[in-house]
């Protein structure tokens, strides 16, 4: 039987399987698709859509998926990646496997697939490889060409919204690349069917607290299409969603929450009713940072786009730890920096952040969206990364099998492995570097472009009708100077926005060596842009000392977290394929403390192959402490930071090395503070 043009031969035969399986009657033509080499071979500069009436105009635009390519330590970060688990888990893991739900098979059918996809699509494109492009469109032809009658898409073994809500977010990513025509008639077929559905089949458990991530893909498609019912099922997903910005704004959720805790806390009102734990559940409160900037598109209301910040002020307060992140294992847990915060969370609040400092543009964002991806994203995996924790501790003393302190997680959750606690993680950290790849640069509402995040890179767009190249050469973070060079094809005038962390005092910007002035927030270059025109930054990192919990001191520099490297030894607990379940134990002392104004010596290193490894740490801090002898640990964990720290009398003032914070896998951030 010939193959029809439109199909690849590869999707034929999944088709015919599927008529096989399935009986004649229930095989329906597919429509027709892109070839597969027009569908991965990527797509020339595009310009960034904003939101048009009715929606709210918003400052910054993330580009299309595919503008921005790493290069640099980024690259080799990327590169890393592909060459550990994130390119190689299909192979063995049979979760994401041939026999996944969401290629056909009979096997996870659940979150999973869509996960795993949400980073191994952009990362194959970011690298351009065949391989792995290959390995996604097993997922990506799959899903498109086995819809159901009824508009619903993915495997038929379950109807649950939430994995599909994951998969809508590969889809934009997989359209914003190649353009495939299959994409968006599928999408909307599915929102079609949803806003007929949900009635009478509502949003629940994760897809009720996860509503936010689904409403970027709807608004996604309305730009597109200008779909009128688009706008009604965004209503109609807030109306169902859970009333993040309503729990935050009378936050209750203050201490440390265990099992009970939780339950008491839902006994007392209406809004804790339902979804027990769900409210207090680090991945949820990460997904819901996007919420109110989301939902500000459609309601229009500045105060809803505002929300985020007392959101974030409320976790900080309450939650907050050295590495830019909340504590939260599995449900918040309080400011000890011997708290855990899940992978999951980590990348969760990576990708909210990304949206929100696009739709409010409040630089502050940027800040914190670095200090996480420099800092808490590499800290959770080792430096190959083939192995990762579910939960990392800001003071991480020894990665063993203990159930405390978690508030509800098991004794795996800090080992380094394959799966440790939840096998979410393993599937969903994937998207955390190429995705922060993809947010370096951005359009703005004026018809600009910005640098949101530093990291080597090139960004290719188009502004104002004209193909515009930056390149971007820098070793930021480890280093603080930022070289630019502007390549658009002819000259085009156009602002030029370029993000002034806070924690820079005094940033010195040339544009074609003239010094520019600075304002805080964003400063903007407006010119006309010639081929060639340069623009140095060199930023001003101060170590500065920071208070936490108990009045602990942390150290950070510019946009690194700085940790006591504690001597690790690790221990094979058990194999698992191509790769290992690990303990780590402790082999030097780490009960340390340190004088609030304690004198500390910079020096700069090379960055090494693995940008982030402890042994070629690219940035050292030398400091003398003293020991604090009480200090202890129990359970595999540091003991709370002593609030009074009482120093060793007769053992000196020992000198130390303090290295960037993801290096260190053993390590101590938060320290007493001796005076
Ligand atoms: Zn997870």
């Amino acid at each position: 039987m010939p193959t029809p043009p439109s199909m690849s031969r590869r999707s034929f035969l999944q088709g015919m399987a599927l008529a096989g399986a399935m009986g004649a009657m229930t095989f329906r033509p597919l429509r027709a698709v892109a070839s597969p080499g027009e569908a991965v071979a990527g797509r020339a500069q595009q310009a960034p859509l904003f939101p048009q009436a009715p929606l709210m105009q918003q400052p910054f635009a993330l580009l299309p998926t595919g503008s921005i390519k790493a290069s640099g330590w980024l690259l080799r970060q990327l590169h890393i990646q592909a060459d550990g688990l994130g390119g190689h888990l299909d192979e063995f893991w049979p979760i994401v496997g041939p026999d996944s739900g969401w290629s056909g098979g009979k096997g996870e059918s659940w979150e999973d697939g869509p996960y795993f996809l949400d980073g191994l699509v952009p990362l194959a494109w970011q690298l351009d490889s065949p391989t792995l492009k290959a390995k996604a469109m097993r997922f990506i032809d799959w899903t498109l060409e086995h819809p159901w009658e009824n508009g619903m898409f993915g495997p038929r073994s379950n109807d649950d919204w939430w994995p599909r809500m994951v998969m809508l977010k590969v889809l934009t990513q997989y359209h914003e690349l190649t353009g495939d025509p299959r994409v968006m008639p599928l999408m909307t077929r599915y929102f079609h069917h949803q806003l007929q559905a949900l009635p009478t089949r509502p949003l629940r458990d994760w897809g009720r607290m996860r509503w936010q991530d689904e409403l970027v893909s709807v608004l996604w498609l309305y730009q597109r299409t200008g779909d009128a019912k688009l706008l009604d099922l965004a209503h109609l997903l807030k109306q169902q969603g859970y009333d993040w910005q309503g729990m935050f704004a009378h936050f209750p959720f203050t201490q440390k929450t265990d099992a009970d805790a939780l339950r008491k806390q839902a006994g007392g009102s209406d809004a804790f009713m339902q979804d027990l734990g769900l409210q207090v559940h680090g991945v949820n409160i990460a997904q819901s940072l996007k919420a109110s900037p989301v939902w500000s598109v459609a309601s229009g209301s500045a105060a809803d786009r505002e929300a985020i910040h007392h959101q974030l002020q409320m976790l900080d307060t309450y939650h907050g730890v050295p590495n830019g992140m909340f504590s939260a294992d599995e449900h918040l847990a309080g400011r000890s920096p011997s708290q855990g915060t899940e992978l999951c969370t980590v990348v969760e609040t990576m990708f909210s952040l990304e949206v929100a400092l696009a739709l409010t543009g409040d630089a502050a964002l940027g800040d914190r969206l670095e200090r996480i991806a420099f800092n808490a994203l590499p800290a959770a995996l080792t430096d190959d990364m083939w192995a990762h924790q579910y939960n990392q501790q800001a003071n991480q003393v020894e990665c063993s099998q203990h159930r405390q302190p978690w508030t509800t997680d098991g004794p795996e959750s800090n080992l380094f492995g394959l799966e440790p606690n939840f096998r979410c993680c393993t599937a969903n950290f994937h998207q955390g570097w190429p995705k922060f790849a993809n947010s370096l640069w951005m359009a703005t509402a004026d018809h600009g472009l910005a640098a949101m995040s530093y990291a080597p890179c090139t960004v290719a767009t188009v502004v104002r009708g004209t193909p515009v190249v930056v390149e971007q050469v820098s070793d930021y973070p480890f280093r603080q100077t930022v070289s630019l060079t502007l390549k658009p094809e002819h000259a085009v005038a156009f602002p030029l926005r370029l993000r002034m962390p806070a924690w820079s005092r005094d940033t010195r910007i040339t544009v074609n060596g003239k010094p520019v002035k600075t304002t805080p927030g964003f400063t903007t270059v407006e010119r006309t842009w010639a081929p060639g025109d340069t623009i140095e930054v060199v930023f001003d990192a101060e170590v500065k000392v920071e208070r936490g919990y108990n009045g602990a001191l942390s150290f950070s520099r510019g946009a690194l977290v700085y940790a006591l490297p504690i001597e690790e030894n690790w221990v094979v607990w058990r194999k698992r394929g191509p790769t290992n379940d690990w303990q780590v134990y402790p082999g030097s002392r780490w009960n340390i403390g340190f004088k609030p104004d304690v004198p500390i010596a910079v020096s700069e290193h090379p960055v090494g192959e693995r940008p982030f490894a402890g042994a070629t740490a690219a940035v050292k801090l030398a400091v003398q402490g003293q020991y604090v002898p009480a200090w202890t640990s129990s359970e595999g964990s540091a003991d709370p930071v002593p609030a009074k720290a009482e120093p060793s009398a007769d053992e000196g003032s020992p000198s130390v090395t303090l290295v960037p914070y993801a290096g260190a896998k053993l390590r101590i951030t938060a320290f007493p503070s001796l005076g």
